[in-house]
């Protein structure tokens, strides 16, 4: 083991050192961190895009489950935790990804180091972007499959390895559509054809895509239509669609499969009532109301216009999610301090999330945020970033 002291003050010498911040009131975009006066910052960090944490249709809906159900579901959902709204949610998902059913998880970390295993074993291969997920790297070490990682969103890279390497066993292809930390997309149509070709499954984690994307908000998947080519189509409650939880569609058999074989599903406690409602409200919402998403669009896009105006020259991306590069881990820690001193609240990403010397500042673009708010935050940034 480790030597705590030394690795801690280590950690703390190169910046890399992590610390909890309570927030202490939060609202409408809004937050207060203990212990900093009252002094209100805009946040930037929070993955809530759509604003539907605090939407009320999502707040009714949890809070009746709450009064018919209590608090929590008080057992898995193999033993009595097997509530209705758990089937609803799962129905509206899987009609949302184009599929035949659906599967929730207690988040998109255990469904993603829950799915891999149940379906890979060591004489199988997994061929997994370089920057995706911990959780999916998490998932594919536990499932003991050889992991051959490609480089990130090269597709080319991704055909010479399975050229090279795919074997004989089970091969699955698995990415995301809008990547967490830098926000770009994923070529999905490009994939399909390839995962066809090599006879792998494909699966897609649209943590990031959901409410989002696609006319309906079912993602990059219903964006590019290729449901039918996406095995396991994977996403999560907690982002854009503002509960908890996480879930995967695909066909009748590999849900009964997983349901008897994912033990992240099996040996953990059902998601509680008034959480799976919240989801289930938010999924609803999102069908209902493609201005949300709309909305979000033009946010993002005048952001990102603001700052390519004041001479930000480098890529902005496609998405919600707008990495600005820093570099080193302590260059980001001080540009995110000298933001909050500007009332701009934006975290600093920094190894291990994301490779050695890529620390960067992440902006999250979501549907709280006025043009006022993203004028002034592009205004601080380009004067942190020296433009
Ligand atoms: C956030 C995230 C997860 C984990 O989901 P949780 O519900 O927060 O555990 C998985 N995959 C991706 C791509 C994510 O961004």
């Amino acid at each position: 083991m480790v030597d705590l002291k030394t690795w801690l003050s280590q950690q703390q010498e190169k910046g890399g050192l992590r610390s909890l911040r309570p927030v202490s009131s939060r609202a409408k975009g809004r937050l207060t961190l203990a212990g900093d006066g009252n002094r209100e910052l805009i946040d930037f960090s929070s993955n809530d895009y759509l604003a539907l944490a605090e939407h009320p249709a999502l707040i009714a809906a949890a809070q009746q489950a709450l009064l018919r159900f209590g608090t929590g579901s008080g057992a898995s959902r193999l033993m009595s935790g097997d509530l209705a709204v758990h089937h609803e949610l799962e129905e509206a998902m899987a009609t949302l990804k184009g599929k035949e059913a659906a599967l929730t998880f207690g988040s998109g970390y255990m469904a993603n180091t829950g799915i891999i295993p149940a379906l890979m074993n060591r004489h199988d291969c997994v061929f997994s972007d370089r920057l995706n997920h911990a959780s999916i790297h998490d998932g594919c070490r536990l499932s003991g499959a050889r992991v051959i990682r490609f480089r990130h969103n090269d597709l080319n890279h991704l055909e010479e390895l399975l050229m090279e390497k795919r074997g004989t066993g089970t091969a699955l292809i698995v990415v995301e559509s809008i990547y967490s930390m830098d926000g770009d997309r994923c070529p999905l149509r490009e994939l399909v054809a390839i995962k066809e070709r090599f006879g792998c499954l494909l699966m897609v984690d649209e943590a990031h895509a959901t409410g989002v994307f696609g006319a309906k908000g079912g993602g990059i998947i219903e964006e590019d239509g290729v449901s039918s080519g996406v095995d396991l189509a994977m996403g999560t409650f907690g982002k854009a669609l503002g509960s908890y939880g996480a879930y995967v569609a695909g066909n009748r058999e590999m849900i009964d499969y997983l349901l008897n074989r994912a033990r992240s599903f099996v040996f953990s406690t059902a998601l509680p009532p008034a959480v799976a409602a919240a989801s289930l409200a938010a999924v609803q919402l999102i069908q209902q109301e493609p201005e949300l998403r709309h909305d979000l669009q033009a946010k993002m896009a005048y952001f990102k216009g603001m700052l390519r105006a004041g001479g930000y020259l480098a890529d902005l991306g496609p998405s919600q999610i707008i990495p600005i590069q820093v570099g080193e881990s302590k260059a980001a820690l001080a540009k995110a301090e000298l933001l909050r001193k500007e009332r701009i609240f934006a975290t600093a990403v920094r190894p291990p999330t994301v490779p050695e010397g890529t620390a960067r500042l992440r902006f999250s673009i979501t549907r709280h945020h006025s043009t006022a708010d993203l004028a002034q935050a592009a205004k601080a940034l380009l004067e942190v970033m020296e433009l």
